[in-house]
């Protein structure tokens, strides 16, 4: 594959931007390749600077389910911009997107734009402590809720010890409020709220893990969340960035019928536009200013171009419910694929799957937590990666991401797809 104009465009990029990326994964060096550097796409595909075209499993990290450059959200999104970009004033499309989720989403009754999902979850906490007076938060490891200060914590740091950051610059005083749990560990769930129930103000949770690679939530787990945060009045935050409008229009919490008290949004519900947002209980998100005392605020907050993006986009899938059963099959599809060829092949292989997420990890192990799915063989993710790309196919570039299906992805596509994960494992030592 010619990669010469990505080369010298990513050789450019290093001089003024760190890395070359303006976000850390982009940069391929977990599978020590140069990244393409993408000119135009449409559909499922891909086009770079060299003219190389690959089928998309990265959706632009999942906002894109129905594919790049969908014709009706581009026309929604040139339509807002012809009538201006910005106001910094109130706009019937803020309405519009928040009836639409609020409408989608029964425990959001309130819900407030942002512009990212790192700065939603920010908000949800802050708010979750304002509304109980607490200062501590739980989490779970390997759940990533965007990089602001406070959950930038190591996994793995012990019960009730405490928490280091994962992250240079982020002051141990910073993260000393929050606690980690392993995912899907109901027993040290309870030993925790045990201990400390009384103290936290918020449990924030991935209801399905989507950035340690997919990790389905335990039945029982979800359950006992909710069951401790209502017995020790702590606020249930579902970080449903990835997971909402994606494994069922109602999100996990519809999925697996669970009420959160607060939920952040993000990717989708911007359209592949700027968005983020949050919203919940109204006795909550009456205090959010300028009706309370939590102060959140934002210039571009609302944006008319990106609302209309997210409309258009939440719109189609309302009025398509079948995109989800479609998605839902081609990701099946291809697990089954997965799952075959690593039998054919004796390749050590877990693939898990929720709806059209999947991740196919290379461990003998079953993959449940933070902890089994660090067992993955990452260097031979690393030469699957590669002999995918070298076919056109296009996959996160770490083991520890999803794989995104959108409705773009045509029959035809999976097909390609499954010929491509056959050659890779075809050609690995077992
Ligand atoms: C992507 C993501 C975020 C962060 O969103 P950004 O828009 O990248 O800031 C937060 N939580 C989850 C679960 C995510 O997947």
């Amino acid at each position: 594959m010619n990669m010469d104009q990505s080369t010298a465009l990513f050789e450019k990029a290093k001089q003024v931007i760190p890395g070359g990326v303006n976000s850390p994964v982009r940069a391929f060096l977990s599978v020590g390749m140069t990244p393409p550097f993408i000119r135009s796409a449409r559909g499922a595909r891909l086009k770079d600077a060299d003219g190389n075209e690959y089928i998309d499993y990265v959706c632009s990290w999942g906002p894109l389910i129905l594919g790049h450059a969908r014709e009706e959200v581009i026309d929604a999104i040139r339509e807002a911009a012809a009538d201006g970009t910005s106001f910094g004033a109130p706009t019937e499309r803020e309405i519009e997107l928040a009836e639409l989720i609020c409408s989608a989403l029964p425990a959001v009754e309130m819900v407030r734009m942002v512009n990212s999902g790192t700065e939603a979850v920010m908000s949800a906490i802050r708010l979750a402590r304002g509304f109980t007076g607490r200062k501590k938060i739980l989490k779970f490891e390997g759940c990533y809720h965007g990089h602001s200060d406070a959950l930038l914590v190591e996994a793995g740091s012990g019960l009730l010890t405490l928490s280091l950051s994962s992250s240079a610059g982020v002051p141990e005083e910073f993260v000393k409020h929050t606690l980690t749990v392993p995912y899907n560990d109901c027993e040290k769930l309870e030993t925790i709220f045990e201990a400390a129930g009384a103290e936290l103000a918020a449990v924030i949770v991935e209801p399905v893990a989507g950035n340690m690679g997919v990790v389905k939530p335990d039945s029982q787990f979800l359950r006992l969340m909710r069951r401790l945060t209502e017995k020790y009045g702590s606020v249930l935050i579902f970080d449903e960035v990835i997971t909402g409008f994606r494994v069922s229009f109602h999100g996990a919490q519809g999925y697996y019928g669970i009420s959160p008290d607060l939920t952040v949004l993000g990717k989708i519900i911007g359209g592949g536009m700027p968005v983020g947002a949050y919203g919940g209980r109204k006795d909550i998100m009456r205090l959010v200013a300028p009706l309370g005392p939590v102060y959140q605020a934002g210039t571009l907050s609302g944006n008319p171009v990106a609302m209309a993006a997210g409309i258009k986009t939440l719109q189609i899938l309302k009025d398509n419910p079948a995109i989800y059963r479609e998605i839902d099959d081609k990701a099946a599809q291809l697990e089954k694929a997965l799952i075959d060829f690593s039998d054919k092949y004796r390749i050590p292989l877990c693939v898990n799957r929720v709806g059209s997420l999947l991740s196919a990890f290379f461990t003998d192990e079953t993959v449940t937590d933070y902890r089994t799915a660090k067992t993955a063989d990452t260097s031979r993710f690393a030469t699957f990666f590669s002999t995918m790309f070298n076919q056109g196919i296009y996959i996160a570039p770490s083991q520890f991401e999803a794989m995104f299906i959108s409705g773009a992805h045509s029959d035809a596509d999976i097909k390609q797809t499954i010929a491509a994960i056959e050659k890779s494992f075809a050609g690995m030592q077992p």
